[in-house]
Order: structure tokens, then sequence, then C-alpha cells
């Protein structure tokens, strides 16, 4: 079964410069940005630019270059915000969610970063 983009997803609208974001990094291929509803004191959404519904959609699908210029500006990030062990920080979470099962509500591709305290365990409910 072929993906099937929604262009009118909320992050399609912040790429397209429609809604404002609160940019952590930007790429020519990829974005972060500040979640507007942050679960940790460090909560970024990194996305790539390209039309991808989901992870396994943008691993498949993504050109070599997409993959690992989102990789690498998710690298900087966590070093940036002090929440890499490199950095001096203290670890981070990522966590991508996919598909109803994932509980994922915005169908374009995106990656939370999360640190800043202590996460507690992986899943809850
Ligand atoms: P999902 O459940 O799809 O993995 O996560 C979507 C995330 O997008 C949520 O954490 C939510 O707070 C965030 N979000 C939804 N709408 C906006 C928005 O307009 N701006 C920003 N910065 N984040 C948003």
């Amino acid at each position: 079964m072929a993906y099937e983009y929604d262009s009118e997803n909320i992050f399609a609208k912040i790429l397209r410069g429609d809604i404002p974001n609160d940019t952590v990094a930007e790429t020519e291929l990829s974005l972060a940005f500040r979640d507007i509803n942050p679960a940790a004191p460090e909560h970024i959404l990194a996305i790539p630019k390209g039309a991808y519904v989901n992870y396994d959609h943008f691993a498949a699908e993504a050109s070599d270059a997409e993959i690992v210029d989102f990789n690498r500006m998710v690298a900087r990030i966590t070093r940036a915000v002090g929440v890499a062990q490199a950095a001096g920080g203290e670890g981070y979470r990522l966590i991508t969610n996919a598909g109803p099962h994932g509980v994922q509500d915005v169908p374009h591709f995106h990656l939370h970063i999360l640190g800043g305290r202590r996460l507690g365990r992986m899943i809850s409910s």
C-alpha cells in the first residue's frame, strides 16, 4: 500500500510558513522547532522538509542526503541544548509515533527530542 501524505497537516503548514514556529535548527532538508505543548524542559520536534508520513516512509523512501542531514541535525541539537552526555548533559529520549497504535497526531514524520529531567519509564499505559 502506498503512503498517502496529507499536505494540510500542521507541520506542512509550518514548513510553508503559514503557521509560526520557534525554530531551533534548520538546514536545506530538515527543520527543528520547539513543541507547542512541551512534555519536558527540553521538547523539540525534528522533521524532514520532505513529505513523509512517518518513520518507515522516511527511512524507506527518503534520499541518502535527507536521511544523513536529518540525523546529523538531531545530533547537533542534542549537543546544543546540552542533553547529550558528550555535551555534559544527562541524556535524552527520542520518540517517534506512527499511526493509531503509536498515537500519532500529526501525519508528517517527526522525532520528539525530550530531555532536561528524568523522564521515567518508557510506556506508562
Ligand atoms: P504526535 O502525537 O503526532 O507524535 O506529536 C505531535 C506533537 O506536535 C505534539 O507533541 C504537539 O504538542 C505538537 N504540536 C501540535 N501542533 C503544533 C503546532 O502548531 N506547533 C508546534 N510547535 N507543535 C505542535
